[in-house]
């Protein structure tokens, strides 16, 4: 076989995989299939892509494999499972950059004309914003910057113009006639936007924008695909695109939030007064042994992880937990929250990795019709997702978002260490109910005692 069709077929070969990826990465009984697919689709293009007669240095090739795999490899096997929101905003950085440097190297080297200079400038400006949008994403989540939402007067008056001008010196540039500085200035601009498009967003939302910007690399991608004409980088890169956007508008819509509000929303911030003078309020408390006795007499038990499961890495001990109440004859379910966590699939990524049986965990719409038959809800760090505050008091700036009913529950137990609140910084009332037990302590401390409080049985 010639190494023409042989890429060919590669080609082919991973654009089905990765398409198939997608696919199974839609639910958890199929995600690891889906990871695979996708990473030998990767693999295909990779190899394929090193067939082709164009490759002019393989050493060039070689060098770059290296440094990306000594960044890359460290980064996936170092981060912790919290920080994950901040690693995928590092690769799609690395992404869009390649986007635009691969646009960059073809303005200067070939100057095409037409539709391919139009999709090599949109290559290039949605590369270099998305670049250091991603750039400041990371920071921000990593706290090596502010994290809080920094406005100023007339702020989104001179972003849009610097973006309208970066516009107007792209489309200078595709009508042919643009002077040498122009395509340096456009990209210097596409950069700067990346940066002011960040600062006005709190830390918190930061996750629903690294959705938004993992869609504008897919379309850096994708325009890279039309310039290069390479077919399979346009096939990846709409995937991208388009599942990056649905993402974010899903996440959005379980959050009740529109797309302005988290762009330009500034929200996330505590409010710290109604939270202290709330804290005042009496709460009833119990002990891991009165929790172990509720718990050891219920029929049915329906846990509520939530972004305290994460900060604890409680999965383990929560697995325990389950399988002593399973063996005492209790139903035990897991109720997840599209958005409980810091990322989509949060919950079900941590309790997959503790081996938490797939057909116990049910999503929102679908389980919570059965909390008025549960003896107990056990929320395990889970704060905003179960406040009920979201039903009805329309000053709250969760109001709409659907939550879990755990409060018709028979007894509601939350397991966290302080009345603090969550990501939305409000109190949540659901913690003063009669029917509701604080287990005040970390996550995992607290499952970990439970267990043991358990009278075992054989
Ligand atoms: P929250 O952020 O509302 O609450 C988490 C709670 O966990 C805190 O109140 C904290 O209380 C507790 N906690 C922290 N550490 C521990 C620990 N070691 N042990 C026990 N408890 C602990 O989380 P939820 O999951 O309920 O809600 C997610 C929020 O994040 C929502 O508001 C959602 O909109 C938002 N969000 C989610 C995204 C996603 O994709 N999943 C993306 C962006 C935002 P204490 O300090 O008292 O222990």
């Amino acid at each position: 076989m010639s190494p023409q069709a042989f890429w060919q077929i590669s080609y082919l070969i991973a654009a089905i995989l990765i398409t198939l990826s997608i696919k199974w990465l839609n639910s958890p009984t199929t995600a690891r299939r889906g990871v695979r697919a996708g990473q030998i689709g990767m693999l295909f293009a990779v190899v394929g892509t090193l067939l082709r007669h164009e490759v002019v240095s393989y050493e060039w090739i070689v060098v770059g494999m290296v440094v990306g795999s000594a960044i890359g490899a460290p980064l996936a096997f170092l981060m912790p499972m919290t920080a994950v929101p901040q690693l995928t905003a590092l690769s799609h950085a690395f992404g869009a950059l390649a986007a635009a440097l691969v646009g960059t190297a073809e303005y200067y080297q070939h100057q095409p004309h037409g539709f391919r200079m139009f999709a090599l400038v949109v290559e290039t400006l949605l590369g270099y914003l998305t670049f250091t949008a991603s750039v400041m994403a990371f920071a921000k989540l990593q706290e090596l910057v502010p994290t809080r939402p920094v406005t100023y007067r007339g702020q989104n008056v001179v972003n849009l113009s610097l973006l309208g001008i970066a516009v107007a010196l792209g489309a200078w540039t595709i009508e042919g006639s643009a002077p040498g500085w122009a395509f340096p200035a456009f990209s210097l601009l596409a950069l700067l936007f990346g940066v002011l498009l960040i600062i006005p967003i709190g830390g918190g939302d930061m996750p629903t924008v690294i959705a938004l910007l993992n869609s504008y690399a897919g379309m850096a991608a994708a325009a890279m695909g039309f310039a290069l004409n390479n077919k399979l980088l346009i096939i990846a890169g709409a995937l991208n695109a388009a599942s990056g956007f649905i993402l974010s508008v899903l996440m959005c819509k379980a959050m009740n939030r529109s797309f302005t509000n988290v762009l330009f929303g500034a929200f996330g911030q505590a409010q710290e007064g109604s939270t202290t003078a709330a804290q005042q309020r009496p709460v009833r408390s119990a002990s891991p042994e009165d929790a172990a006795a509720i718990l050891a007499a219920a029929r049915k038990v329906i846990v509520v992880p939530g972004y305290g499961m994460a900060v604890a890495q409680a999965q383990h001990k929560i697995r325990e937990l389950t399988d002593q109440l399973v063996k005492r004859g209790v139903d035990v379910q897991f109720a997840i929250h599209p958005v409980a966590g810091r990322m989509p699939g949060h919950m079900n990524v941590l309790l997959a990795e503790a081996d938490i049986s797939y057909e116990r965990l049910h999503e929102m719409e679908e389980i919570n019709s059965e909390f008025s038959e549960a003896d107990v809800a056990l929320v395990i760090g889970a704060n905003d997702v179960v406040n009920p505050a979201a039903r009805h008091d329309t000053s709250s700036p969760i109001y709409g978002m659907p939550i879990l009913d755990v409060d018709k529950a028979q007894t509601v137990m939350v397991i966290k260490r302080s009345l603090n609140p969550g990501f939305a910084g409000i109190d949540n009332e659901l913690y003063y109910s009669d029917r509701t037990l604080m287990l005040f302590g970390d996550a995992k401390q607290f499952v970990a005692e439970i267990v043991k409080q358990l009278p075992k049985v054989a």
